[in-house]
């Protein structure tokens, strides 16, 4: 059932089997899809040779009009292939294991796009590629570059700081005018505190028999804190940062987003003077983090302290600025707002519980919260597993 890449002469060539896939078992499919991975990955490396022979017999630029013309990319993109070819010349390991199938594509392009913005040990991240979905992945380059960075993170900071872009334009499809923009982690997610919090504000306000799409509701909310910013109101934009306290020299250390994305000191410093910072130190009596009864809606240092706990969603690991906090007992049987009967979980995530029957379930080796799929009420019967014929709206909280 795998795909073969066949070479004739200069020539490759695909073998893609003729069997119809509803005909074969999940087994097969998977295997079938697996192979796919694999082709995929061995047809990048031969690209990634021929590019960089063109480069290298006629230069930068004919390599990238090479590739403008015959893979038919943008011209961002051809600038792009030929950067990210050359830079795995210097990545032995990850090159070798894209073109033996076993690393994706996208894996390797983002090992050398790793390896541009400073030390990583390459043996590291090409083992993780192997068996790391995409997201997981990322996380892991992530977390190799702040252990190989030698200041406390200020240097990726200060790189991420300068390769902030936005962009504004009119599409030639559709006339739809498209906004976009990359940013820093922590300008990210003041901005991400500010549009969810304007997002929640226009559900609440919403009639709940005819709702918005989330996406309509965010392209709202977007629009509606760049043209109607309420007079003398500033958004919400205060960021959980977590320190630990050093006993011996009473200053704080190791301060960090709850994703574990670290804040240089200098950095927190010019944060604390904006008085920005929501203080991670949480003082069970004084905080009453266990309302029980008394309260439905999580308060803000519930929300703080699910943050820490939960690191964003518990399904998807979408921000936890994104998140809902969801009873795990439902309110209306009596569940208490108590924070071991609370998980954070996302818009998506929160219809496949209340809709489609996903469950939480605390890890019992790591305490952790998990979202986990309903099983399959029709094993190997071919038949989809039941979904129920409508969607009812989902409550917040
Ligand atoms: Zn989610």
């Amino acid at each position: 059932m795998a795909i073969e890449v066949v070479t004739r002469d200069f020539e490759v060539a695909l073998q893609i089997p003729e069997t119809d896939p509803a005909g074969m078992s999940e087994t097969q499919r998977r295997d079938a899809l697996s192979s796919v991975r694999r082709a995929e990955a061995r047809l990048a490396g031969w690209r990634v040779r021929l590019i960089n022979a063109e480069r290298d017999q006629l230069g930068k630029g004919a390599a990238e009009m090479a590739a403008r013309d015959e893979l038919q990319v943008s011209k961002r993109e051809a600038k792009r292939e030929v950067e990210t070819a050359a830079s795995l010349t210097g990545l032995a390991e990850t090159w070798k294991a894209l073109e033996s199938g076993e690393i994706p594509q996208k894996h390797a392009w983002l090992i050398a796009k790793a390896s541009w913005e400073g030390p990583i040990d390459e043996a590291v991240l090409a083992e993780a590629a192997k068996h790391e979905p995409y997201d997981q992945f990322a996380r892991t380059v992530r977390k190799e570059q702040r252990e190989h960075s030698e200041d406390d993170g200020q240097s990726i900071l200060d790189k991420q700081c300068k390769n902030r872009t936005g962009r504004f334009f009119e599409s030639r499809e559709d006339g739809m005018f498209v906004l976009s923009g990359e940013f820093d982690p922590i300008t990210g997610n003041r901005l991400a505190l500010a549009i969810s919090d304007k997002e929640r504000e226009l559900w609440r306000e919403e009639d709940p028999k005819n709702r918005r799409t989330p996406q309509q509701r965010v392209a709202d909310a977007l629009a509606e804190l760049i043209l109607e910013p309420k007079s003398g109101q500033r958004p919400r934009t205060a960021l959980l940062v977590i320190a630990d306290y050093d006993m011996v020299h009473r200053e704080l250390v190791n301060a960090r987003l709850c994703d574990g994305t670290p804040i240089p000191m200098g950095e927190l410093r010019r944060l604390a003077c904006d008085a920005d910072i929501l203080p991670g130190v949480f003082r069970a009596k004084t905080q009453k983090l266990w309302l029980g009864r008394k309260r439905r809606i999580a308060t803000e240092a519930q929300r703080a302290a699910l943050a820490l706990r939960d690191k964003g969603c518990i399904g998807c690991d979408a921000n936890p600025a994104w998140c809902q906090a969801h009873h795990i007992q439902p309110w209306s049987w009596g569940g208490p707002t108590n924070l071991d009967n609370l998980v954070l979980v996302c818009a998506r995530c929160h219809h496949n519980i209340h809709d489609d029957g996903w469950q939480v379930i605390k890890c019992p080796d790591s305490g952790r919260y998990e979202l986990h799929q309903p099983p399959d009420p029709f094993p190997d019967a071919g038949v989809d597993a039941h979904r129920p014929p409508q969607r009812n709206p989902v409550l917040l909280n």
